[in-house]
Formats: structure tokens, sequence, C-alpha cells
């Protein structure tokens, strides 16, 4: 999957403009706000992670960009225009559960995306069976291409979802949870099959509540609560380098940075003898490394800090419990 599938105008792919939707359900309860005029633009090419406590409007989201559902006011532009049905074969979507029916067949599954979408790689049908072919093959289901998708176990479902939602080879692509369900080696295939989409260029809107996933596959991030957006920013500005290091506490830290004339710390966090340094950016970390093998201590970690982006990110969810 290495093409893309035409070339789109320039600018944002994706923007939601002062979006709001409210679900009535009985006239005896109040209204639900579930997205109170959101509004976000994802930058092209980059991995956007989608983040908020349960019931945040995370999913209402995902639907009103797909046009599973209509907003109340506010709008939903693909490259500058209304989401229009052709604008859908740029966009693959990999659900937290995929509902399709249970008769079905992988392969015709796969199959069936290319004949709805016909992709300039697939207009043909020995080039749709090659691309469903080699689409199994990576996602491991080549064994499994006559199966029926009620016999599936759950992680060989996600690997088909995945391989639905990409088979296109989508332009923007929309992940809730993909790696729910998965054990650990299914777990880091897909953290390795995103990884290679970004690679490839493709736009991703990425719904998770794994930090982890945040910090190593993500480049922005959204936070909403009840239907607001309560935070966007660069996953990068809010991680940075960190070293951990034995047989120092605090006081003494504090002693060798002002002996050894060290920038300070962002953070510290110590566990028994370790105490773990949190910098903002390499060269500050750098310099404490090297002055402390210098003394000759022992330096057990020198690496990306990703706990500051998680501890920030949890403050939202702590206000929302
Ligand atoms: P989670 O992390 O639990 O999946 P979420 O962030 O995806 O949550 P949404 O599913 O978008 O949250 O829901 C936002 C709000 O809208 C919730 O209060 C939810 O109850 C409400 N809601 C969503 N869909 C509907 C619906 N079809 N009918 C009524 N209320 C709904």
């Amino acid at each position: 999957m290495t093409e893309t599938p035409a070339t789109l105008p320039e600018g944002p792919l994706l923007q939601i403009e002062q979006v709001r939707k409210v679900f009535r359900t009985d006239v005896f309860k109040p209204a639900q706000v579930a997205l109170a005029g959101l509004s976000l633009t994802l930058r092209r090419g980059q991995c956007t992670a989608l983040l908020g406590p349960n019931g945040a409007g995370k999913t209402t989201t995902i639907r009103l960009i797909l046009g599973l559902i209509a907003p109340d006011s506010g709008r939903v532009l693909f490259t500058g225009r209304p989401m229009s049905t052709a604008s859908k074969q740029y966009i693959g979507y990999m659900p937290e559960t995929a509902k399709l029916p249970a008769s079905l067949q992988v392969a015709e599954v796969l199959r069936q995306q290319l004949l709805l979408f016909a992709p300039p790689h697939a207009t043909t049908a020995k080039q749709r069976r090659q691309c469903v072919e080699a689409t199994l093959a990576e996602v491991g289901l080549s064994q499994h291409a006559h199966k029926r998708i009620g016999r599936l176990s759950k992680g060989m479902a996600r690997r088909l979802a995945w391989a639905q939602a990409t088979i296109h080879r989508p332009q923007l692509l929309i992940l809730d949870e993909p790696a729910s369900g998965l054990d650990p080696l299914a777990r880091r295939s897909m953290l390795g099959w995103i990884q290679a989409e970004k690679s490839r260029g493709t736009t991703i809107l990425l719904c998770t509540h794994e930090m982890l996933q945040v910090s190593t596959l993500c480049d922005d991030y959204v936070v909403l609560r009840r239907g607001h957006l309560v935070a966007s920013g660069l996953v990068a500005a809010s991680t940075g380098v960190c070293l951990s290091v034995s047989g120092l506490g605090e006081t003494g830290l504090s002693r060798f940075a002002l002996t050894e004339e060290l920038p300070p710390w962002r953070a510290l966090r110590q566990d028994g003898f370790l105490a773990e340094l949190s910098f903002v950016d390499y060269d500050g970390a750098a310099m404490w490394a090297a002055a402390l093998l210098r003394k000759g201590y022992v330096v057990t970690r020198f690496g990306d800090d990703y706990r500051a982006i998680e501890e920030q990110l949890l403050s939202y969810y702590l206000e929302e419990a």
C-alpha cells in the first residue's frame, strides 16, 4: 500500500466548525448535549489523538465526520468542502467493534470494500484479487480468507477491521481504539501498521484511552470533555527527556546541580534509591548525564519522557471523575 489514490486540493483535510449535536431520547428527560460547538482542524499527514473521558463526545465526533449523523448546527468540511458521498472514498474507518454480517467471508468483505470505493490501484477484477491477497498476507489472515466473519476470533476480527479500513488507501484514517482486545504481539503489529500508515503521509485521527499510543504515535492531541474542546496541542511539546540515576536523593541532586552548574529539571520522581529527572529538552538531560557519569554515578536510563504528557492528560480525566 504505497501510492495515494488521487491528488486532493491543498489545505486542511478535515475541519469541524462550531458543531453542535444534542440528543433527545425522551421528552421527560433533559436533552443530552453531546457536542457543544466543537471546532477542530486536523493537520494534514499528522496523527491526532482524540481524547476525553467516557461520554465526552468522541464517538459522536467520529459519527459526524463519517456522515452517520447530522449536526444540529455547524459543519464538517473535507478539503474545504462539505463532506459528500464522494469524499468517503478518501476515508478509512476502523470502529471499536465492527458489525459485519456473520455469514460473509473474510476475503469477500475486502473485495466488497474495493468494489465500493474503486480505488485507482484496484479497478480490474485481477487487481482487486491481487490487492485482497496482498492485504490478507499483510495482516496475517491469508489462511482465513474463506472463514466466515461469525467464526473469527476477536484478534482476527480486529485485523480484518484494519484491512477493511486501509485497503482502499484512504487519505484520512479514523481509528477507534484500534488495539483494544489484542494480545501483546498483535498489539505490537497494530501499532507498527499505524506507524507505517503515518510514514505514508496518511492523516490519522486516533481515538484511544491508551496514553502510550498517544505518546508514541501521535503528533497532536485534542481533549474533549462534556462536548467541549478543553485542551489541544503538540504531543512533542508535552514530552521531554528523562534520565534515572541511583544513589542521589532530592537534596543531593540539588547540591550536585549547584556545584556542577547544571540546568534545573522539570520534574523529579523518587522511587527508592532511584531518582528520575525529567527535562524539557535533550540538551539539559545530556548535560546532567555527562556530569553524573563523570562523577561516577550510575545512570540507569536515558530517553524520552512520556510520563509528563500522561500526567497532563490524566488531569483532564481526574477533573471529570
Ligand atoms: P466513550 O469513551 O464512553 O466511548 P464518548 O466520548 O465516545 O464516550 P459519546 O458516545 O460521543 O462519548 O457520547 C457523548 C454523549 O452523548 C453521552 O452523554 C452519550 O450518552 C450521548 N449520546 C451519544 N449517542 C447518543 C444517542 N444515540 N442517543 C442519546 N444520547 C447519546
